[in-house]
């Protein structure tokens, strides 16, 4: 079976081919480790995580290179340590940490490789240098910049020509650029600020640079796709195809564009400046990792998805449905179905997908005997095929969620709550309940006795 993808640089599905089999590659552009990620960051690394996981399956596992790097030196990082006094490494080891970890929870594949820009500014040097000896860069009062005029090609990604840049202020104007849409490959750094020796002065690496020089030396000149969110179109995808192309002889960088579309909460893009954001590591204290994952795919990777409590409460439902029946037998040797491949193999058609298992749900639960052990395993096949029904079904419907307490110590407070109340200790009684309170949990007392919930 083909698999297609839709190519942002062509426009329209393309079928997949990718320049060797055996060895299929794909670069994610990565978060910048400074602080907190929400999850509209998550949204991206999850949906090219499950087309890792379409790759692999189709070409095998160990036929699929995917690197996802790490941004660790950016101006945003700088002021993290000047505001709380860490050392950058301290910041951006804690965070790349917690990152890793967000996903774990959120059923994501690691990487084959997690390449990290602070390790590469030799080649990054190097890189800018063959820039500059091809006539595409130049250097201007200790920075040096890309010359956009020198890439014929520049825009073709996005569809932004370069007056709309300049009219709409979507590119930085400085007095050292010969254009408005020149961007920065180096920067000088002062003293106080991280820097490395270059033959510009004493300087740091520009953002765009970073993802041409991983990929260069991680992964070759040309990659079978490279993914990211709808955001990175422009600038940032744009000038990576400009630089890779002018010092590989014109070759190109990617030969599929994917990107996933935005999360939204109301009428808005979640974003870091609007302030409307939900932080993965908040909600994995609230949701199962499995649910929110759920919630993610719900819709078409490169369609809008609104994020709802909502949302996530179907999610959560329909996930216990799975569950039920992933209870009855724990059979591990079917293949995923084929309808479900197919669907996923088609652009990631994860709507399509949901459906497929949906019914052959219904398939299940109505049926009996073979039948319906056989669709049970299919689920199960589908879904690590998938990311999902990775937990044990009994200790699914505990609940437990992050780092908070899980069932079993719920229930013993519970119960040394009850004894409290039984010998009318109640400023013990209500400890327990502020300390349960104080970690999303919630008792609610009643005629048949207390009940607990997460909040
Ligand atoms: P940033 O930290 O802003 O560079 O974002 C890291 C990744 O998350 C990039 O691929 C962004 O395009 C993506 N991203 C940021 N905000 C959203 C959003 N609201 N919905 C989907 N993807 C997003
Ligand atoms: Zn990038």
């Amino acid at each position: 079976m083909a698999l297609q993808f839709y190519d942002t640089l062509a426009r329209k599905k393309r079928v997949f081919e990718p320049a060797d089999p055996s060895r299929v590659t794909m670069y994610v552009c990565g978060p910048t480790v400074y602080n907190y990620t929400h999850i509209g960051n998550a949204r991206s690394a999850i949906s090219f995580d499950l087309l890792f996981r379409v790759l692999r399956h189709h070409y095998g596992d160990g036929a699929v290179i995917y690197a996802r790097n790490f941004t660790d030196i950016d101006d945003k990082i700088i002021k993290a340590s000047q505001e709380s006094g860490a050392p950058i490494a301290e910041i951006t080891t804690k965070f790349a940490e917690i990152y890793r970890k967000e996903l774990r929870a959120l059923g994501a594949l690691p990487p084959t490789s997690e390449p990290l820009a602070t390790a590469h500014v030799q080649q990054m040097i190097g890189f800018i240098e063959r820039l500059v000896a091809y006539g595409a860069a130049y250097e201007a009062q200790g920075h040096v910049l890309f010359a956009v005029d020198q890439f014929d090609k520049y825009g073709a990604l996005s569809g932004v020509d370069q007056d709309e840049m300049i009219a709409g202020a979507r590119v930085e104007v400085a007095p050292y650029k010969k254009n408005a849409a020149d961007f920065v490959l180096w920067k000088p750094s002062s003293d106080e600020d991280p820097g490395w020796e270059s033959p510009w002065g004493r300087g740091r690496p520009g953002w765009h640079l970073e993802c041409s020089v991983m990929i260069e030396a991680g992964l070759g000149e040309t990659i079978d796709i490279h993914c990211g969110g709808q955001d990175l179109r422009f600038p940032h995808h744009e000038n990576e195809i400009a630089q890779s192309a002018c010092v590989h002889d014109g070759a190109p960088l990617a030969r599929y564009w994917m990107h996933n579309g935005f999360l939204r909460m109301g009428d808005d893009k979640m974003s870091k400046s609007l302030g409307n954001v939900v932080l993965t590591h908040e909600l994995l204290e609230q949701w199962q990792g499995e649910v929110i994952r759920w919630a993610l795919l719900s819709a078409h990777y490169r369609q809008p998805l609104e994020w709802t409590e909502d949302l996530l409460r179907q999610s959560k439902t329909q996930l216990d449905k799975f569950y039920r029946l992933l209870g009855e037998n724990d059979d591990t040797s079917a293949e995923p179905p084929a309808k479900i491949f197919a669907s996923l193999a088609d652009d990631l058609n994860t709507p399509e997908a949901f459906a497929a298992l949906h019914e052959l749900r219904d398939k299940a639960s109505q049926g009996g005997g073979a039948g319906r052990a056989a669709a049970i395993a299919e689920l199960r096949a589908a879904g690590r095929l998938m990311g999902f029904f990775n937990a044990d079904p009994a200790e699914w419907f505990k609940g437990d969620v992050g780092d908070g307490p899980t069932a079993d110590e719920i229930e013993a407070l519970m119960q040394r709550r009850a004894d409290a109340r039984a010998a009318k200790d109640f400023a013990a009684s209500d400890r327990i309940r502020d300390d349960l309170a104080s970690k999303g949990v919630i008792i609610e007392d009643g005629p048949d006795g207390a009940t607990w919930r997460r909040r």
